[in-house]
């Protein structure tokens, strides 16, 4: 069974092969239109979403498979009433072929993992990871600059709390030659466990304090939400670093900006006028990878 848990648990190989299934899905759409026929998918989300649960369901649904839901589980479901995530787990892996999970804490999809009878995705695991995520950002990366080893990719926004930089780190640290700036606040920084992930597998971190320290023809820009659900002190005050045209100004006509979203203030509206922002691509290819990922778990790509 095949789980999706962490990015740890990827290698190159996996990453263009599945990029690769991705393609072909999507230039082929109608030949896989029945590749779910029969296969019923639950997504559990704990903790809100728009994209990775409504692209999760129109993959299942673009694939030929049926969708069992909870969007709001915290209280919707028997949590309520006291039951335990792996109680919940067990019970819904009864009625389904697959588990998409979301839920605050960090351990969530490993422990669903270890009851559950059918695969676990990992949708969001509390300010831990949101692997998902990260195989879109770095298929979306793969697309527009054709390899990704040597490449410069500067994280920022909340890169504490911030699970899709977690996520994303870790699959970068796969590649050759790969340097990560980060730019956040300094309450805000890249905890250290993943900062020697990369590092230990040959990567560089480059901690900044303004869009200035980055070099401007650097290749991807990645930012993010400041994630202040995750704050305990909720007086705390953090500056935003908000990319607008005069910062897109400073950088070269090769380089990308991406964001997961939801965006609020950090990237201007009058941004997404500009070619490089392609955050709005970037989920619109969430949703064919997602495909790639359920054809591999529950589809004829299981049977290998
Ligand atoms: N949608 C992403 C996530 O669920 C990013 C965010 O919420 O800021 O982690």
């Amino acid at each position: 069974m095949y789980h999706i848990l962490s990015c740890e648990q990827f290698s190159r190989a996996e990453l263009e092969e599945l990029f690769n299934l991705t393609d072909e899905i999507r230039n082929n759409l109608p030949a896989y239109r029945t590749a779910l026929a029969g296969k019923l998918v639950a997504t559990i989300f704990y903790e809100p979403s728009t994209r990775t649960r409504l692209s999760f369901e129109a993959a299942v649904q673009r694939l030929g498979g049926c969708i069992v839901s909870t969007e709001n589980a915290k209280e919707m479901s028997s949590v309520i009433k006291g039951e335990s995530l792996p109680d919940t787990i067990r019970v819904i892996a009864g009625y389904c072929d697959a588990i998409i999970l979301r839920h605050p804490d960090v351990n969530s999809a490993r422990e669903a993992a270890a009851v559950s009878a059918v695969p676990i995705i990992n949708g969001g695991s509390g300010s831990g990871e949101h692997p998902t995520q990260a195989l879109l950002d770095v298929y979306t990366i793969h697309k527009h600059k054709g390899a990704i080893d040597g490449l410069t990719v500067g994280i920022m926004g909340d890169l504490l709390f911030g699970r899709t930089v977690h996520s994303l780190v870790k699959l970068l640290a796969l590649y050759e030659n790969i340097t990560v700036y980060g730019l956040s606040h300094d309450v805000l920084s890249l905890p250290e466990e993943y900062v020697s992930y990369l590092e230990k597998r040959g990567g560089r971190y480059i901690p900044c304090r303004s869009f200035w320290e980055m070099p401007q023809d650097i290749d991807v820009l990645y930012h993010t939400r400041t994630q202040t659900e995750r704050f305990q002190n909720s007086d705390l005050q953090v500056e935003e670093f908000v990319v607008d045209r005069q910062v897109m100004s400073y950088f070269s006509p090769d380089t990308i900006l991406l964001h997961p979203l939801p965006r609020r203030h950090e990237i201007s509206a009058e941004v997404d006028a500009d070619k490089r922002a392609l955050y709005f691509q970037q989920s619109h290819n969430g949703m064919y990878v997602r495909m790639g990922l359920l054809y591999n778990i529950l589809g004829k790509g299981a049977e290998k």
